[in-house]
């Protein structure tokens, strides 16, 4: 069973009921955060009078997954891309890899995992209940349900209300799929959404990324050399961007 959230941008009147759900259920400060953060799962953009929901889309063939060396982020049947930190090495590709700049990473802790939006496979969506999101929303604007009915809900809609909607269901068919779906009157360009990407999912571009490490992590991700890799290219990483940083705060 595949399930997906139906975001009908139409609907949304920018409350942020759906943040403050997600906060809440999280555990987090219920701030009005505007950028992702790895205590802020879902944000909202405004353009004018609309209002769009930013988040993890769940990709049906996850470029984040696709160049984890150990398997951390991998594809559900019920949908969500889920995060096993227990498997995570730290390395970030996944956040290298996300097309949309989705994942960000617990640099203050010194236990730092992957943070995104879940679904909220663990305690919601792996048991088949809606997301902490779409039971908050007093509009209706993100509905959860099965993936296969919630494309048919659009596309009628889309039918019933031609000259109300964009004839196009974003995250249907880009870049292969995904479980979270829009619906907008307004151009999803002018939405800030990438609308240039494609259908085809992304195994090229993450191999790019991919091709950039020794050949023993692709081939034997489990082996101890790729490890010992990955962990000491964290931390050259961590201290680049701290002097980078340093850098910053000097000039
Ligand atoms: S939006 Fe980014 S983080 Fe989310 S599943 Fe797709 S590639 Fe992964
Ligand atoms: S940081 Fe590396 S190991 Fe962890 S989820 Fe991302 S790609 Fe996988
Ligand atoms: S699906 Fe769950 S984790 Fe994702 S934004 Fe909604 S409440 Fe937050």
């Amino acid at each position: 069973m595949s399930y997906a959230l139906l975001i009908d941008i139409t609907q949304c009147v920018g409350c942020g009921e759906c943040r403050t759900a997600c906060q809440k259920s999280h555990g987090f400060p219920e701030i009005e955060a505007r950028n992702l953060n790895e205590k802020n799962f879902t944000t909202l953009e405004q353009y004018g009078d609309t209002w769009v929901r930013r988040m993890c889309r769940h990709c049906n063939e996850p470029a984040c997954g696709s160049v984890c060396p150990v398997g951390a982020l991998e594809k559900t049947k019920a949908g969500p891309v889920n995060y096993d930190a227990s498997k995570c090495l730290g390395c970030r590709y996944c956040m290298l890899a996300c097309p949309f700049d989705i994942p960000k990473y617990e640099w203050s802790s010194n236990n730092p995992r992957v943070r995104k939006c879940t679904m909220c496979y663990d305690e919601r969506t792996s048991k088949g209940q809606p997301t902490a999101c779409s039971e908050a929303c007093p509009a209706g604007a993100t509905l959860f349900g099965k993936r296969d009915e919630l494309l048919a809900e659009a596309h009628r809609r889309i039918s019933e209300n031609p000259d109300n909607y964009v004839h196009r269901i974003y995250g249907e068919k880009e870049i292969g799929g995904m479980s979270v779906l829009f619906l907008s009157s307004v151009p999803f360009e002018k939405l800030g959404f990438k609308t240039e990407i494609g259908s085809e999912a992304l195994p090229q571009k993450t191999w790019n990324v991919l091709s950039k490490l020794p050949d023993v992590v692709v081939t034997a991700g489990a082996a101890f050399s790729a490890i010992y890799w990955i962990t000491h290219r964290r931390e050259e990483v961590k201290r680049f961007e701290e002097s980078q940083r340093n850098n910053n705060s000097t000039k």
